[in-house]
């Protein structure tokens, strides 16, 4: 057996040998006829494989054309003109984002090969011992998209594509309807469903109807700083269900509609709230749980039917399982350009699909042009896709800065049909409209000072 395997073994390698340097007269005089010779029309890449290419450089993109702070990362190659974008964004701490890719980033991925990007994600993921956090997941999550776009390109084909193709013809979004009044809201969701919206975001007063708070004691005691923000949690808890009672009257059931409550109450008022909406049938309500009060799912899901978002705040994959698993909300709510890209976003797109979990991937303003592609290449492509957040849509400076923006049109999203994510970057106009820290400051207090968590 033994020798038999050995001469096995041995024909084997002198074929590959024979393929390997591409002899045609090897097959020839082997086997007696010409079994490669229909396969030398194809072309080259398609017999041989892509040649590999390497890292050339890695470097951060700062811009804020809308006065909001994004960050792409951009890979070039050893392949002349060849490069990925990725989106890196995390508004906040812009700046520290930039300093770990331009300082860490960049070293550690120079040279090595641009196609492996489980193994770069992996490799990156761990290099600095401690993890999975803001910054270097979103340092992370721009290098992911890039090496996606850059393989995208190699392809010649959009993402989507090497995700597995279309599963739906464009991406159902939502848009943000905002105002101080219930009536307010109202017109502006009138107006977006004019614009063929069908699902819309109503918010009165931003997150936590924080201009409904007056005149807070800790400002008057001259506690904390004159920049923090006030939320009177019982005017915002009595507001929302007076803000869906004004839309529904106004807009009827042909919207769908809701509502982000951005974790800022206490659990307990929180069930109770969503148990006040429950008439309304929203869509969603989002966000109802701080990262630190997740041991209330249980009771939560337990007293109402009305769906769920969540996960903006998680970092992980791994913080998905159980939730998951549980059945605990109904909407994957995650930053895919914080969670690490789009290897992760697939695999808790995946995950959702095992238990009937769909997408909501968390799309506003401070997501760049690039990392809303990358939204949308997954979108097309798995299965339990639920809706796509799109706050903010292009306007004329974002296509300016980034060409090739996707579009939106009755309420979808549509990418271009380019190879990759199909997003560029003008960096030359992008330098014209630099960072600030002016999105540093997201401290919420009560009316006797204590901080309010997210
Ligand atoms: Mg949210």
């Amino acid at each position: 057996m033994r020798n038999r395997k050995a001469t096995d073994d041995l024909s084997r390698r002198d074929i590959l040998k024979m393929v390997g340097v591409g002899s045609t007269a090897g097959f020839l005089g082997l086997l007696g006829q010409p079994l490669v010779a229909k396969a030398d029309s194809r072309p080259a890449n398609l017999l041989n494989g892509l040649a590999p290419i390497k890292i050339k450089s890695v470097k951060a993109i700062a811009t804020a054309p809308n006065g909001v702070n994004l960050v792409v990362v951009k890979v070039e190659t050893t392949e002349p003109g060849l490069y990925g974008l990725g989106c890196a964004t995390f508004t906040q701490r812009a700046e520290t984002v930039v300093t770990a890719i331009n300082s860490y980033m960049s070293d550690f991925c120079v040279g090595r090969d641009a196609d492996n990007i489980e193994d770069m994600w992996q490799a990156f993921y761990t290099s600095s011992y401690w993890r999975n956090g803001p910054v270097l997941n979103n340092a992370l999550s721009g290098l992911d998209e890039a090496l996606w776009d850059i393989k995208g390109k190699r392809a010649n084909m959009p993402v989507y594509q090497l995700l597995g193709g279309k599963a739906r013809f464009a991406i159902p979004c939502y848009a943000h309807a905002d105002g101080q009044t219930p009536e307010a809201v109202a017109d502006n969701v009138q107006r977006l469903m004019s614009q063929g919206f069908k699902h819309v975001r109503i918010q009165q007063g931003l997150y936590g109807a924080l201009s409904l708070a007056q005149n807070p004691d800790f400002k008057d005691a001259g506690f904390a700083s004159a920049k923090d923000s006030f939320m009177d949690q019982r005017a915002y808890l009595k507001s929302v269900p007076q803000l869906f009672a004004t839309v529904r009257k106004r807009c009827s059931e042909e919207v769908e509609l809701m509502h982000d409550i951005h974790e800022r109450v206490q659990p307990i008022d929180v069930i109770n709230l969503i148990k006040q909406v429950e008439q309304y049938h929203p869509f969603f309500m989002e966000d109802p749980l701080t990262p630190e009060n997740m041991n209330w799912f249980k009771q939560l899901r337990e007293s109402t039917t009305v769906p769920i978002a969540m996960g903006e705040l998680f970092n992980n994959v791994n913080e998905f399982i159980e939730p998951m698993a549980n059945h605990y909300f109904d909407y994957i709510r995650c930053h895919v350009s914080q969670i690490g890209g789009i290897t992760p976003a697939m695999k808790v797109a995946r995950l959702g699909e095992w238990f009937n979990v769909k997408t909501a991937w968390h799309g506003p303003p401070d997501v760049s042009p690039v990392g809303h592609a990358a939204h949308a290449h997954v979108d097309y492509a798995i299965w339990n896709f639920g809706i796509q957040e799109a706050g903010g849509g292009f306007n004329e400076k974002l296509r300016e800065v980034f060409p090739g923006c996707p579009t939106i049109k009755n309420g979808y999203m549509y990418v271009n049909e380019a190879p990759g994510l199909g997003v560029d970057i003008d960096e030359k106009i992008a330098a014209k409209y630099p960072i600030s820290n002016r999105a540093g400051n997201w401290t919420v207090r009560k009316r006797d000072g204590t901080i309010i968590r997210p």
